[in-house]
């Protein structure tokens, strides 16, 4: 059997790392089963979901490359893959429950809910509410709004062995007679996700553990629609540092930022993979490693704390190695970011050239701009200090004595250049700290910078002696 599995976001916001560690272990599973993503937009509450929140969710995701085989935008056999467009569907199935008796409709009006609601807090404040199945046992059908509502079985349990907490057992006397679709024909969660699971033949759930208490009532709708329930894992809390729940409080929690800020995609995957799942001490992953040596057995149970510094540190990793980000996809993720900084002759080609001299520092592709800027910016933005420390009266015979001697050098190669540099500092009894704090800053603007003679070669000739030249100058004048 095909493994298909599924992301199901609500999409009332941004998509939140949590939401990606999710679709990431699902997509997993899929391509390591190559088995088929399913991707499903759940927007049944109309008043937080908004298409620009669609919109979002799909950019991270092909941000990402957690590509979907069926969903929005693609299609498949098994569409449409919005919920409310869905909604013929779930009245068929609610219909088919009521007529082989296992819900039925209820017609308690809010107002009548709430007023025993407030009866029960009234005798015990304590007591938390449940649906007291006035409607069970209706016969008549007044023609007023009613909601559809389970028929919960009086007496059993649920258990089910779950991939990565193992057995659970919830009886079901711990449940009530739960609403799956409201007066307006709007399916809540449990219902119209069972039904789209159902009928897109979903072979396995992965989801947060904050989903467990939906699982018995799930299980509960699949055996009451006469269909076998799918696998389900559900995945451990990603906390932050507090151990609250991760949200906009405690930092960066949605992909958007993180892709602002210059991660590389697969870096984000890679840390959200070895969050909550480990494979011996290997901490940094290619995406094709993870599929490789991804499984449930190694998920962990307990809830983790997001650490900012590891995930900074993970994506230092990915961007230092040519192996887990080639030159070009280093230079399509760092162009965009050199792009906004209004610099001239950013081509691919010359980006990709002066890759190697920043790779060991970079940490984000924000950073790797930052560090590049010289190479695009004619003059190279001057830090004051700098200027003011190392371009004086003092250091302008070196550094036009460099310009003259590096006119002369052959080939235009860090090695040739640094060679014909050492040569010169020799024969003249000068020391490379005299001559190389000033060419920096007049090269780069900086003091400090990738390797000098790196510098020289990727600024090549002609914009080299002209920036030490004019360092030389300005240093002359004082
Ligand atoms: N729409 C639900 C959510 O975003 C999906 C839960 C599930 O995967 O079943 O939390
Ligand atoms: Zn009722």
């Amino acid at each position: 059997m095909t493994t298909r599995v599924r992301f199901a976001p609500s999409p009332t916001g941004y998509l939140h790392i949590g939401g990606v560690r999710t679709a990431l272990f699902n997509w997993l599973w899929a391509r390591k089963t190559r088995g088929v993503f399913v991707l499903r937009i759940e927007d049944t509450d109309q008043e937080r979901s908004t298409a620009e929140s669609v919109r979002v969710i799909l950019d991270a995701l092909k941000w990402l490359g957690l590509e979907w085989d069926e969903g929005p935008e693609v299609g498949g056999a098994h569409g449409p893959y919005t919920q409310m467009e869905r909604r013929a569907l779930y009245r068929e199935h609610a219909e088919r429950l009521i007529r082989d008796g296992k819900a039925y409709r209820c017609y308690c009006t809010r107002e009548e809910l709430e007023a025993q609601r407030a009866a029960l807090k009234a005798r015990d404040p304590k007591a938390s509410f449940r649906y007291p199945g006035t409607c069970r046992d209706r016969k008549d059908e007044p023609d007023l709004p009613y909601v559809v509502r389970f028929r919960m079985p009086e007496g059993g349990s649920v258990s089910y062995v779950d991939k990565v907490f193992g057995a659970v057992a919830t009886p079901n006397a711990a449940q009530q007679d739960f609403v799956l679709v409201r007066s307006d024909g709007v399916p809540l969660y449990n219902f119209g996700a069972v039904v789209d699971d159902i009928t897109m033949e979903i072979t396995l759930v992965a989801r947060g553990r904050d989903h467990m208490i939906n699982t018995p009532p799930q299980i509960l709708l699949y055996e009451a629609l006469g269909c076998p329930p799918p696998a389900f894992a559900h995945l451990p809390m990603m906390l932050a540092q507090t151990g609250e729940k991760l949200s906009k409080r405690h930092g960066a929690v949605s992909a958007a930022e993180y892709r602002a800020q210059g991660y590389a995609p697969h870096a984000v995957l890679n840390y959200l993979a070895r969050f909550g799942w480990s494979h011996g001490d290997q901490e940094v992953f290619s995406l094709d490693e993870i599929v490789q040596a991804f499984d449930w057995e190694h998920c962990n149970k307990s809830d983790g704390k997001f650490d900012p510094k590891k995930f900074l540190a993970i994506n230092h990793e990915h961007l230092k190695s040519p192996r887990l980000t080639s030159d070009d996809v280093y230079v399509a993720q760092v162009v965009p970011f050199l792009y906004a900084r209004s610099l001239e002759g950013v081509e691919p080609g010359r980006v990709k050239e002066a890759i190697p001299m920043i790779r060991e520092r970079a940490t984000t592709f924000v950073d790797a701009a930052d560090r590049l800027d010289f190479v695009f910016r004619d003059p190279p933005l001057l830090d004051a200090a700098a200027a003011a420390k190392f371009l004086v009266k003092a250091n302008a015979g070196h550094l036009r004595d460099l310009a003259t001697v590096l006119e002369k050098a052959d080939p235009w190669t860090a090695p040739a250049l640094e060679a014909a540099t050492h040569a010169w500092l020799a024969a003249a009894g000068r020391q490379i700290k005299d001559v190389a704090q000033p060419a920096r800053v007049a090269l780069t603007g900086r003091t400090a910078s990738p390797g000098l003679f790196d510098v020289i070669a990727t600024l090549g000739k002609t914009r080299s002696l002209a920036r030490l030249r004019a360092a030389a100058e300005s240093a002359e004048r004082g």
